[in-house]
C-alpha cells in the first residue's frame, strides 16, 4: 500500500501564528481499514477529547463516512455536542458523576454506561420521569481496576437490573469492559481479562439479560488481537492514524495514516552572536554566530514545557530541535548561520513524516510520553483547518 502524500496545508486562517490541519479523508480511510480488520464486528469510533484534538463534529462525520456505525465519548457534554452538531449515529457516553444530567442523554437518544447501582438509579429515575426506556451499557471491571463493576459489585449490579429491565425503564443494549495492557497483546492479563469478560457476560445472560453488543477492544486490541473483537470494537487513537503499539509497528504497518499536522509561522528571525543565552534560564547558549527564529507557540498552545532543548521541528529542509525553554506563548530555534529564510516561514511541529517533518510519535519519544498526549494537548488556541471529506 502506498502512503498518500501528507495533507497539503489548506489555506490557514489569515495571519494565524499556528494552526492544525486535519485530513478528514485519512480519518475515513483509517476507519475503513479498522472495519476491515474488525471483520464481523462493528466499529465504534471514539471521538472523546475533541476527537483527540482533531475537532469533534467534522472528525465524527469523517469516521461515520468511513464506516463507523457507533461513536463513543467519555463525557456527556461531548455526546450532547455531537447531537447539537447534527450527528445522529448511535452514541455511547461513559463517564459522569452523581448529579449529571443523564435525562439529557435519554432525550438526545444517547446510550449511557452504567458501572454502579447509583448510576443505574439515576438513569432509571430520569427514564421514569420521561416515560421512556433508557439505553444502557453495563460495564464490568475485568481487571483494569478503573471504571466498571468489580467482583461482587458485578453480581450486585446484575441483581438490581432485573426489575428495572422488566418495567422497561432501561434496556441493556451493551455489556463492556476495557483492557489494562492491550498494547502488550501476549501479556497474561489480556487473556485473564478476556476470560473474566466471557464469564461476566454469561452471568448476565443467566439473569435473563442478553445485550445486543459485547465490546472490549480499544485500538491496540483491534489491531493486534482478533480474539477480543466480540460484536463491536472501540478504537480511538488508530482512527486518527497513530500507532497504539509503536514498538510493534508504525501507522503504515497497520494501513493507517496520521490525520493531524501542526504548523506555525516564524514571528521573528534575527542574527545572534556566539555565546548568546536563549530564552528563560538560558538552558541553551548559541555555540557560534547564528540566526535565531522565534516560533509563536508555547505551552499554552500545547507545546510541552519539558520539550525545551528536546522537541523536534522542521523548517524548510532542516530538522531542528527547540533551543532553550518553551515559554507560555513561544519558543526559539537556532536556525544556523546560513539560514536564508525570514519571518513568516512555516515551521512544521509534526505531521505524517513523509516530508521529513517529525511525527507525533517522534515528539512522544523525544519527551518520554505517548502519542495520545501529544495530539490531545494541542490547545483550542490553534484553529483547526479541515481538509478532504465533505469539509
Ligand atoms: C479512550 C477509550 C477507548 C479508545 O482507546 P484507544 O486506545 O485510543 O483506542 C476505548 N474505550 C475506552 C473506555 C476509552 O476510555
Amino acid at each position: 500500500m502506498t502512503t498518500p502524500a501528507a495533507p497539503v496545508s489548506a489555506t490557514p486562517p489569515e495571519g494565524a501564528s499556528g494552526w492544525v490541519t486535519v485530513d478528514l479523508d485519512a480519518i475515513s480511510d483509517n476507519v475503513r481499514e479498522l472495519a476491515r480488520r474488525a471483520a464481523n464486528a462493528e466499529v465504534m469510533a471514539v471521538v472523546k477529547a475533541d476527537a483527540y484534538g482533531h475537532g469533534l463534529v467534522p472528525s465524527a462525520r469523517a469516521a461515520v463516512a468511513g464506516g463507523a456505525t457507533w461513536l463513543g465519548v467519555a463525557q456527556l457534554n461531548e455526546a450532547l455536542q455531537l447531537r447539537a452538531g447534527g450527528v445522529t449515529t448511535r452514541l455511547l457516553t461513559w463517564l459522569y458523576v452523581p448529579g449529571a444530567d443523564v435525562g439529557a442523554a435519554i432525550d438526545a437518544d444517547i446510550d449511557v454506561s452504567v458501572s454502579a447501582p447509583w448510576a443505574l438509579d439515576a438513569v432509571v429515575a430520569a427514564a421514569r420521569q420521561r416515560g421512556r426506556t433508557a439505553r444502557i451499557h453495563v460495564k464490568v471491571d475485568t481487571g483494569l481496576g478503573r471504571n466498571g463493576a468489580l467482583g461482587e459489585g458485578w453480581t450486585e449490579l446484575i441483581a438490581t437490573l432485573g426489575p428495572v429491565v422488566a418495567e422497561h425503564a432501561v434496556e441493556v443494549i451493551g455489556v463492556w469492559s476495557h483492557f489494562a495492557l492491550a498494547d502488550a497483546p501476549r501479556h497474561p492479563t489480556v487473556l485473564a481479562q478476556r476470560e473474566r469478560f466471557v464469564e461476566a457476560v454469561a452471568e448476565l445472560e443467566r439473569a435473563g439479560i442478553r445485550p445486543q453488543v459485547r465490546h472490549l477492544a480499544n485500538s491496540a486490541a483491534t489491531l493486534t488481537n482478533p480474539d477480543v473483537h466480540f460484536d463491536l470494537v472501540r478504537p480511538g487513537l488508530a482512527v486518527y492514524g497513530l500507532s497504539p503499539v509503536p514498538n510493534l509497528g508504525a501507522p503504515q504497518d497497520f494501513g493507517l495514516r496520521e490525520a493531524m499536522r501542526v504548523t506555525a509561522r516564524l514571528a521573528l528571525v534575527k542574527a545572534a552572536p556566539a555565546g548568546q543565552g536563549v530564552s528563560y534560564g538560558h538552558i541553551y547558549t548559541t555555540p557560534r554566530d547564528t540566526v535565531l527564529g522565534l516560533v509563536p507557540l508555547g505551552y499554552a498552545d500545547g507545546i510541552p514545557r519539558h520539550a525545551g532543548n528536546l522537541g523536534p521541528v522542521r523548517v524548510g529542509d532542516q530538522r531542528l530541535t527547540i533551543a532553550g525553554r518553551v515559554c507560555m506563548d513561544q519558543f526559539v530555534l537556532d536556525l544556523g548561520p546560513d539560514f536564508a529564510g525570514g519571518a513568516g516561514d512555516e515551521v512544521v511541529i509534526f505531521g505524517r513524516g513523509t516530508d521529513g517533518e517529525p511525527t507525533a510519535q517522534d515528539w512522544a519519544s523525544a519527551i518520554d510520553t505517548i502519542n495520545y498526549e501529544i495530539v490531545t494537548r494541542i490547545s483550542g488556541r490553534l484553529p483547526r483547518v479541515h481538509v478532504g471529506g465533505d469539509a
